[in-house]
């Protein structure tokens, strides 16, 4: 069977020579990209999402609340 050389870190996903993967540290903005894909389903939701509770009473009232909040209104 064929084994690569390297293998995707579980963590970060970057590709780590299999004989060095104790000496892999994960770069945090290598983390935090892979952590971005894992999510990118989510992500792309998040917009749609926040148009519907928008449309809901509560996000009506959490939109007048915020608008009100950002005028300093009293
Ligand atoms: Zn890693």
């Amino acid at each position: 069977m064929f084994r690569s050389r390297y293998m995707p870190c579980g963590e970060c996903g970057a590709s780590v020579d299999r004989a060095d993967v104790s000496l892999h540290e994960c770069t945090p903005e290598r983390l935090a990209d892979y952590q971005m894909f894992e999510l990118r389903d989510d992500v792309a939701q998040l917009e749609t999402r926040m148009r519907r509770y928008l449309a809901t009473a509560a996000g009506r009232f959490e939109s007048w609340l915020a608008a009100r909040h950002v005028r300093g209104g009293a």
